[in-house]
Parts: C-alpha cells; sequence; structure tokens
C-alpha cells in the first residue's frame, strides 16, 4: 500500500485521537522500516515499550509457543505464568503481591482504588497528584494528570484530586488533610518532558505519608521496568543514607513491561496487599498466559543479557554526546538519564519533523522536549548515529 493510500484509510475509518506523521511497516532491533523502504533508527520505541527492541527472538519464541498452548482462560482460573510473573515482579521490588491488567492508566486505576479502599474508614479518599503528571486517558486517570490539555473538556472529572508542584515538599504536607488517602507520583515525569523527581522530594513523601497514616504510591508506568537501570526508578534515584527502609506502598507498571505486548500492572506491599479482596476490583483479560508469558521472556531477557547495565551506559554516553552538541547546537537542556532522556529545543513539533526525515524517530513531550526512549539492548554505534543525526540536523 502506497502512503497516501494508508492516509485515506485513516481519514475515512479511524477516529482522529492522534496527529501521525509517517507510516512505519515493520522493525529489527533499534531501526524500522516506512513503507517505502527507508530505514529509520527508533528512539521512541513505542513510546518507552519495547524493551527488547523490534522482533526479538526470545519474544517471538514466547508468543509461539504460548498462542499454541493456551492465550486466555480469564481470572476465574490459576494459570502457571501470572503465578511466576507476580513471583518475578515481586523478588525485582519488595515483598508484596501483583494485580494484572491490561495498560498503565489500569494499573493506576488500580492504584486509586487501592488509596480509596484503604482509607474507607477514616473517609479519607483525595489522592495528591504533581502538576505536569501523566497518568492515562481514563476518567480517574484523566482526573489525576497534572496537565490541564489532558482534562479539557471532560468535566465534571472525578473528584478527590490534589494538584501540587512537583519537586516541591512543602506543597506536599500542605496539602495533607483529613480527607488524604495517598500522594501519587513518577519517578520520572515523562510525558511532563522528563522531569526527575528529586531524592529528598521522594524521602520526604515515604516520611511525610507514613507519619500520616496514608499511601505512597508510585506511577513507574514509562519509568519503571529497568528504565532507569534499575526494576524501580526509586532504585536508581533514592540511594544512600535516603535509600535506607524507602519503600514506596504500591507501584503501577506497564509500557516496557509487555515489551510491545499490553500488559499492566501493580505491585503492592505486604501490608496492604489484601486490600483489594474478591469482587472489589478485576479485568477480563488482565495476567492473561499469552501477555505473561511475554514479560516473563522480557524480564528473563534483561537478566540473562544484562540489560540493566547495558542501558545505564548508553544513558552515559548519549549524554555525554548530547552535552557535546549543546555546545554549538539549540539545545537548551538536557534532562533524564540512562533509557529515559529529553532535550529542550527552540520548536519541539518542527524538530521532531526534521529528525524524521532526517531517519530518526524521537518521542515528543510537553515543553518542547523530545524524548529518548530507546530500547534496553540499544548498541552504542546506535547512540552514535542518533547522536550524528542530530548534528547534521539540529
Ligand atoms: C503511558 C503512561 C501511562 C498510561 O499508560 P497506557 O498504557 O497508555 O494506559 C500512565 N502513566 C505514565 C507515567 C505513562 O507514561
Amino acid at each position: 500500500m502506497k502512503e497516501n493510500e494508508l492516509q485515506h484509510l485513516y481519514t475515512e475509518y479511524v477516529v482522529p485521537t492522534y496527529r501521525r506523521s509517517i507510516a512505519i511497516s515493520h522493525g529489527q532491533g533499534s531501526f524500522v522500516w516506512d513503507i517505502a523502504g527507508s530505514k529509520l533508527l527508533d528512539m521512541c520505541q513505542g513510546v518507552a515499550t519495547n524493551a527488547l527492541g523490534h522482533a526479538h527472538p526470545a519474544i517471538m519464541r514466547a508468543l509461539n509457543n504460548q498462542a499454541s498452548m493456551m492465550m486466555h482462560v480469564s481470572n476465574l482460573y490459576y494459570t502457571e505464568l501470572q503465578g511466576l510473573l507476580a513471583e518475578k515482579i515481586v523478588k525485582l521490588s519488595h515483598p508484596g503481591k501483583v494485580f494484572f491488567c491490561n495498560t498503565g492508566a489500569e494499573a493506576n486505576e488500580a492504584l486509586i482504588k487501592l488509596a480509596r479502599r484503604h482509607g474507607l474508614e477514616k473517609g479519607r479518599y483525595e489522592v495528591i497528584v504533581m502538576d505536569a503528571s501523566f497518568h492515562g486517558r481514563t476518567m480517574a486517570t484523566i482526573s489525576a494528570t497534572g496537565n490541564a490539555k489532558v482534562r479539557e473538556g471532560f468535566d465534571p472529572l472525578l473528584p478527590g484530586f490534589v494538584h501540587v508542584p512537583f519537586n516541591d515538599t512543602k506543597a506536599v504536607e500542605n496539602a495533607i488533610t483529613p480527607r488524604t488517602a495517598a500522594v501519587l507520583v513518577e519517578g520520572i515525569q515523562g510525558e511532563g518532558g522528563i522531569h526527575v523527581a528529586s531524592e529528598a522530594f521522594l524521602s520526604e513523601i515515604r516520611k511525610i505519608t507514613r507519619q500520616a497514616g496514608i499511601l505512597m504510591l508510585m506511577d513507574e508506568v514509562q519509568c519503571g521496568c529497568f528504565r532507569t537501570g534499575s526494576f524501580l526508578s526509586h532504585k536508581s534515584i533514592v540511594q544512600g543514607n535516603w535509600a535506607r527502609g524507602f519503600q514506596p506502598d504500591a507501584v503501577s507498571l506497564g509500557k516496557s513491561l509487555g515489551g510491545g505486548y499490553p500488559i499492566g500492572a501493580m505491585w503492592v506491599r505486604s501490608d496492604y496487599a489484601d486490600v483489594l479482596s474478591p469482587g472489589t476490583h478485576g479485568t477480563t483479560l488482565g495476567g492473561n498466559p499469552l501477555a505473561c508469558a511475554v514479560s516473563l521472556a522480557v524480564l528473563e531477557t534483561i537478566e540473562k543479557e544484562a540489560l540493566a547495565t547495558n542501558i545505564t551506559r548508553a544513558g552515559r554516553r548519549l549524554t555525554q554526546g548530547l552535552n557535546r552538541l549543546a555546545r554549538s547546537r539549540p539545545i537548551k537542556e538536557i534532562r533524564g538519564f540512562a533509557g529515559m532522556i529529553g532535550i529542550q529545543v527552540e520548536d519541539g513539533p518542527a524538530t521532531k519533523k526534521t529528525l524524521e526525515k532526517a531517519g530518526l524517530l524521537m518521542a515528543p513531550a510537553a515543553g518542547n522536549v523530545l524524548r529518548f526512549l530507546p530500547a534496553l539492548n540499544v548498541s552504542e554505534d546506535e547512540i552514535d548515529l542518533a547522536i550524528h543525526i542530530l548534528q547534521e540536523n539540529l
């Protein structure tokens, strides 16, 4: 099919919720090909979902084997892979349990329902959330999101969210009332333009919430799953003395957890692991054997190929290259680390377009930021190629 024919199909038949650019036909590792046959370097990777890049053999194997056995039976039954994946996530996180769903937004819905159930007896239902945050596109998660554009036109929103400035401990402290059930924060704000939570901010939230008897929730949908070099971003951010005893109460996961296949999850620490009891929450397809098989293959490959170390090194190399470029090119700021790095430019949308024409895909974010969200197995050569394309085109 020609690009203009494909565009015509979308114009006629697809609800235009996205402004799309080029038409992609297939991918391999860190590269994709457009339908005219041009090869592009993919530093967007499905917006931080393709943890192993495109067409990874471990994922193909898991998909094929599991599809020939059983894709889905519903949560009315036990299946081995859901149990094994839950165990794996708990071992990579902290002692606790896991609830499975299909998307990041659903994982955040689970966090919000957990907070309300936990606060029920004390009349606590409000969740303190951050400005510039992003938590999804469902009604509850747009209500939580700290970006007015996402919420616009959907009133009445779900009540019970209080927005405060990010990285402002005093503001969180002042916002806590007898109605507060939880504080929800991203380790690194992704859609908001790559803003890293400070060590002090996260560890103060932990202290304040513990004292108030309310929950500390982290949205790790984008920054989790080894994107920062650790399974959960707080392990990369909160270190040294700060880290002593640091553990959030519950965490949402999605995106990279499925390596491109839809899966979401909530990890919740042991103390609160049974708050959502039978009948309080559910999903038909969440934690189905196919999704769990793929996710297990992703996590096993990350471990086997030491990709946490790889992405940390790749991020360092990329940051060094970007710092060099920033001396002569219009890069205003470089933020983030490892597999989540953003550059602030003059005109984000125009630069994104220019880079696409030059063969580099990047993910846009708020505030004229372009994000590098590479596969965790990205190579040094691919990082160098990205720098080269930027050098030639910025
Ligand atoms: C992408 C994202 C979500 C929403 O995930 P979906 O799978 O699109 O529902 C939620 N929170 C953060 C931080 C995200 O980056």
